[in-house]
C-alpha cells in the first residue's frame, strides 16, 4: 500500500463493535466484566487500553512499520516511557541540538534518578563510536534536528548501535512516517511529537512510541500502564482524524518550502538559510537516502535578535508560536523562545545565533506566504 493510501486504511480504525467507518470515542473509564476477570472485548480499565487508542496505535504501528505502537498524553511523556526502559548508572548519547524539553527532562529529571547523558554532534558517526562507553545503553537521535536540521545517518547509527548492543531510538517528529521510516533502517524505537504533524491543527497535545519488536514493545507497554502518562480517547480520536490527511498536508508544505527557501536563499537581509534543500546542507545526500520529502521547518539568519524581531512584528500570516507542524504557518526565534532552556554558550557554540528565526512552514497558499515573508524581510 502506498502512503497517502495507507493513512487511510492502516491499522484498526473501522470500529470493531458496532461498524462505524471512524472509530468512536470511548469516554469510559472501565468495562463490564461477565464473570470477575472475564472480559467481553479484552478491555478491563481504560488506563491499561481503551478502543479509540488502541485504533490509534494500531495505525501508528502500521505508518512505522513497526510491530506495536503506544500513544501518551505528549511526546515528552513519549520520550520519558522510552528513558524509563534504561537502569540507574545507564549513559545515553543525545544529538546535540536536541529538542529543548528533552534537554531539560535529561539534565534535570532523570539525572537524578541516576541516567547519565553525553549530548554530542551525531552528524559524524566516528564521533558516536568514540563516545561509546562501557555504561552506553541508547543512541537517542533526531533527524533532522531542530532548529539546525542537522542530518544523522540512521542507518549507520543503527549498525553502530547492533555491534555495541545499544538501542537507537529516533524522534521522528519532523518528518513523519510519511517522508522517513526509522525502524526500516535499523533503528530499534521510533517516538513522535504527534502534537506536530501528526495532529496537525494546533489542536492536541500527544506522543507516540512504535517499536521493531514485540520484546520491546511488551516493555513499552509495562511502562505505559505501569506509569499511566496515556493520551485519553478525545485526544486519540482527533490525533486519528489529523493523521488521515497527513499526505496532503506534506505535500503542500514541501511545494511553500520550496519557493520560501528560494526567497531566502536572494534577499539581501538574510545571512544564513539552512535547509536541506540548499546543496551545502551537510549530510542533504544522506537526508535523501533515508527520506522521501523535505522538513516543513526552515531556520535562517538576519544580524541580530532585534532585527529577528523586526521580521516578526512584520509577518502578518506566520503567527508567532511556539510548536511547528499545524497548517497554519508560524514563526519563533529559537533562543528566546523553544531553546531558551538550553545556557547560551551552548546554544551560541551549537550554531543557535541569536538573531535565527525558525519558521514552521503551514499549508496556506504558496504566493502569499512567500508575499508576506518578503515584505516583513524588506522592512529590516
Ligand atoms: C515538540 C517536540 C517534542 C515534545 O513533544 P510535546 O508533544 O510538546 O511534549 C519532542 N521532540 C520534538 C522534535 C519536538 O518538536
Amino acid at each position: 500500500m502506498n502512503k497517502k493510501t495507507l493513512l487511510i486504511h492502516g491499522g484498526k480504525t473501522t470500529d470493531e463493535f458496532t461498524g462505524a467507518v471512524t472509530t468512536p470515542i470511548y469516554q469510559t473509564s472501565t468495562y463490564e466484566q461477565d464473570e470477575i476477570g472475564e472480559l467481553r472485548q479484552g478491555y478491563e480499565y481504560s488506563r491499561t487500553a481503551n478502543p479509540t487508542r488502541t485504533a490509534l496505535e494500531s495505525l501508528i504501528t502500521d505508518l512505522e512499520h513497526g510491530t506495536s505502537g503506544y500513544a501518551f498524553g505528549s511526546g515528552m511523556a513519549a520520550i520519558s516511557a522510552v528513558i524509563m526502559l534504561l537502569d540507574k548508572g545507564d549513559h545515553i548519547l543525545v544529538n546535540s541540538d536536541v529538542y529543548g524539553g528533552t534537554y531539560r527532562a535529561l539534565t534535570k529529571v532523570f539525572t537524578r534518578f541516576g541516567i547519565e547523558f553525553d549530548f554530542i554532534n551525531t552528524t559524524d558517526v566516528s564521533k558516536i563510536k568514540d563516545s561509546i562507553k562501557p555504561e552506553t545503553k541508547m543512541i537517542f537521535i533526531e533527524t533532522p534536528s531542530n532548529p539546525l536540521l542537522q542530518i544523522t545517518d540512521i542507518q549507520a547509527v543503527s549498525n553502530l548501535a547492533k555491534q555495541h548492543d545499544l538501542l537507537t531510538v529516533i524522534d521522528n517528529t519532523f518528518m513523519t512516517p510519511y517522508f522517513q521510516n526509522p525502524l526500516d533502517f535499523g533503528a530499534d524505537i521510533v517516538v513522535h511529537s504527534a502534537t506536530k504533524y501528526l495532529g496537525g491543527h494546533s489542536d492536541v497535545v500527544s506522543g507516540l512510541v512504535v517499536t521493531a519488536n514485540e520484546d520491546l514493545g511488551e516493555r513499552i507497554g509495562f511502562i505505559q500502564n505501569s506509569t499511566g502518562g496515556i493520551l485519553g480517547p478525545q485526544d486519540s480520536y482527533l490525533l486519528t482524524r489529523g493523521i488521515k490527511t497527513l499526505g496532503i498536508r506534506l505535500e503542500q508544505i514541501n511545494k511553500n518550502v520550496k519557493d520560501i527557501v528560494q526567497l531566502l536563499n536572494n534577499h539581501d537581509a538574510v545571512v544564513k538559510t539552512i535547509h536541506p534543500l540548499n546543496e551545502d546542507h551537510v549530510n542533504r545526500d544522506i537526508h535523501l537516502q533515508q527520506a522521501s520529502g523535505y522538513p516543513g521547518i526552515i531556520s535562517f539568519e538576519v544580524s541580530d535578535v532585534e532585527k529577528a524581531k523586526e521580521v516578526i512584528r512584520h509577518t502578518k500570516l506566520f503567527t508567532l508560536a511556539e510548536s511547528l507542524g499545524a497548517v497554519e504557518s508560524l514563526i519563533s526565534v529559537p533562543s528566546l523562545m523553544t531553546h531558551a532552556s538550553i545556557p547560551a554558550e551552548i546554544r551560541h557554540k551549537e550554531g543557535i545565533a541569536d538573531g535565527m528565526i525558525r519558521l514552521s512552514v503551514g499549508i496556506e497558499d504558496t504566493e502569499d506566504l512567500v508575499a508576506d515573508l518578503e515584505h516583513a524581510l524588506n522592512q529590516i
